[in-house]
């Protein structure tokens, strides 16, 4: 592995551990050319996705970069960033079981809200505004109302975190 500050392949691995849920290892690097430390992650990687823009630009799947987008939604948030990493896994999971690999990003946008709208209400609309390119409060007050009255047959996803709702 290049060491991402000088550029040297001679990267040693400090420490190997599974990631909570073991879905993945992560390991930690220093480089002993520069001292720079930094941490990879391995993960399983059922097949090869492309992403198809709406221009028709092809470009590779980048977990990080859907990462670095949901991290912007979630800040501040209380979220807990492995329910994020878990969600993610499970996009990337359904990613992979589509047809032939080459993914619609609309489709990897379906995926997230509907992954945030049951993880977080507040980064649900941060997303959505961003990906739906708001332009006008108008916009908002629809997302807020369907966020308020869920599709009918739509169940909300209990929170596993909460209390269990008493009955009176
Ligand atoms: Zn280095």
């Amino acid at each position: 592995m290049r060491c991402p500050y000088c550029g040297s392949l001679e990267t040693q691995v400090k420490d190997s551990r599974p990631a909570e849920d073991a879905s993945s290892i992560r390991r930690r690097r220093v480089c002993p050319d520069c001292g720079g430390r930094f941490t990879t992650f391995e993960r399983v990687q059922l097949r090869e996705l492309t992403v198809v823009k709406k221009t028709g630009r092809r470009v590779p799947f980048d977990r990080d970069k859907l990462m670095r987008s949901l991290e912007i939604a979630l800040r501040k948030r209380p979220v807990e960033p492995d329910r994020v990493d878990r969600m993610v896994n499970g996009i990337v999971r359904q990613l992979e079981s589509l047809g032939d690999g080459d993914i619609p990003s609309e489709k990897i946008g379906e995926l997230v809200m509907e992954g945030l709208r049951a993880l977080d209400g507040v980064a649900y609309v941060r997303f959505a505004s961003v990906y739906r390119n708001f332009r006008e409060t108008r916009d908002f007050n629809m997302l807020i109302d369907e966020l308020a009255n869920p599709p009918e047959g739509e169940n909300e996803t209990p929170d596993p975190n909460s209390a269990p709702a008493e009955k009176a």
